[in-house]
């Protein structure tokens, strides 16, 4: 037993050692917290993982302290989220201009490892992987908030902690998600990955309500900084699955690395005409283009772990509370890429993800606040329905 073990009070009930996983990313342990032990979601998310070790755990917040990332990647701690799990986007309200995004915190912490992942620094103190299993709960906040505002329509995602879809094998969660934003009208549920776990979403009722995008990357940083990941070619295929689902998808070029100069965009444009070999453009809802940024300590929790990495490499100055390359560099590095995606999809489907609104009025002054950005993204045809022309709730 574990150090946590002993000054956490913990109940030992059963150990099942596994030969094999048989699961994708299935955890070496799981903490579970006493106040969700009966929850319905444990107990289903536990007959999932036969064969995990598995713990009560009295006092959970024991849990919480900085260890070993590696090794917290394969544990995970089951507890239900206190206060607002719902909430505006991080980029809401600071000196970028932001899309109006709403998140929900259901998972914190994820089983992929990229070098420039900025759960890292966020969840230094807290690295083991936690799922939130009183979703219920979290989703009843939502369907409050959306009633509340009914007037607006909101674009919402679960991937601001964590991958969406990376351990759904064993939540679960985004088939109780995708049918409850299918019952709303003043809203779009958004699921980000790099997995191509989507097998299981495709027969769900959607009613055009769920977009499930892709952060893409050129083959090369693929493979050397996002480890455990799946590769471009499998991106792809799932994505083409989705489509024909009839599902929206979507793609994050997030983030664009500079290793040495902007020359290096040519690599990203290829991956664009790559998408657009598969995909036809109504079938994108959007895509957007966000350039390599950080909290200043990453490069040396990164470095650490990934000493080999190359990605800390490119000239950085300070932004706000985050590390960002040069504004000209930005600038020219966003143009051919944002030129390149207008010869393919119409401008209102493309956004620069967390920008300066001086960036913006170089790559495209016609974008001037928060709320145009919104507007644009939530055109029908990027939603794919008119929700203002559904006066009554479905
Ligand atoms: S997939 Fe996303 S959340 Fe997971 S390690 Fe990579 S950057 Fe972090």
């Amino acid at each position: 037993m574990s150090s946590a073990a002993h000054d956490t009070k913990i109940r030992r009930l059963h150990t099942r050692k596994s030969k094999k996983a048989s699961l994708p990313f299935a955890p070496e342990k799981v903490w579970i917290d006493k106040k969700v032990a009966d929850h319905p979601q444990t107990i289903r998310i536990l007959n999932k993982l036969k064969n995990c070790d598995y713990d009560v755990v009295d006092n959970v917040k024991k849990l919480k302290r900085p260890s070993d990332l590696s090794a917290a990647k394969k544990q995970m701690v089951l507890t239900y989220h206190k206060g607002d799990a719902f909430k505006p986007c991080q980029g809401i309200g600071n000196e970028h201009l932001c899309c109006n995004y709403r998140v929900i915190d259901l998972i914190s912490g994820c089983p992929m490892d990229c070098s420039y992942c900025i759960l890292q620094s966020y969840l230094y103190n807290n690295p083991r992987t936690t799922v939130y299993v009183n979703i219920e709960e979290i989703l009843s906040q939502v369907a409050t908030f959306l009633s509340k505002n009914s007037q607006k329509f909101f674009r919402i995602g679960t991937g601001e902690l964590g991958d969406s879809l990376a351990l759904d094998p064993i939540v679960e969660f985004a088939s109780v998600m995708i049918p409850f934003f299918a019952s709303k009208r003043n809203a779009i549920l958004e699921l980000k990955t790099k997995s191509t776990f989507v097998d299981h979403l495709l027969d769900l009722n959607h009613r055009n309500r769920t977009v499930i995008s892709w952060s893409m990357n050129t083959p090369e940083i693929i493979e050397s900084d996002e480890r455990d990941t799946a590769s471009l070619d499998e991106r792809l295929e799932a994505a083409k699955k989705v489509a024909a689902a009839g599902m929206g998808v979507g793609f994050h070029f997030d983030p664009i690395i500079i290793k040495k100069d902007v020359g290096e965009m040519d690599r990203y444009i290829k991956v664009i005409d790559r998408i657009f070999d598969e995909l036809e453009p109504k079938q994108i809802s959007w895509i957007s283009l966000g350039l390599l940024r950080y909290p200043k300590d990453l490069p040396n929790l990164a470095t650490q772990r990934f000493p080999d990495t190359s990605l800390f490499t490119g000239e950085m100055v300070p932004s706000g509370n985050k590390m960002r390359y040069l504004r000209f560099i930005r600038e020219e590095a966003y143009r051919p890429l944002w030129e390149h995606l207008k010869s393919k999809l119409p401008p209102h489907k493309i956004y620069l993800c967390m920008e300066t609104p001086a960036v913006w009025e170089k790559v495209d002054p016609t974008v001037k606040g928060n709320s145009c950005i919104e507007k644009r993204l939530c055109n029908t045809e990027s939603i794919n329905f008119d929700y203002q022309a559904k006066p009554t709730i479905f």
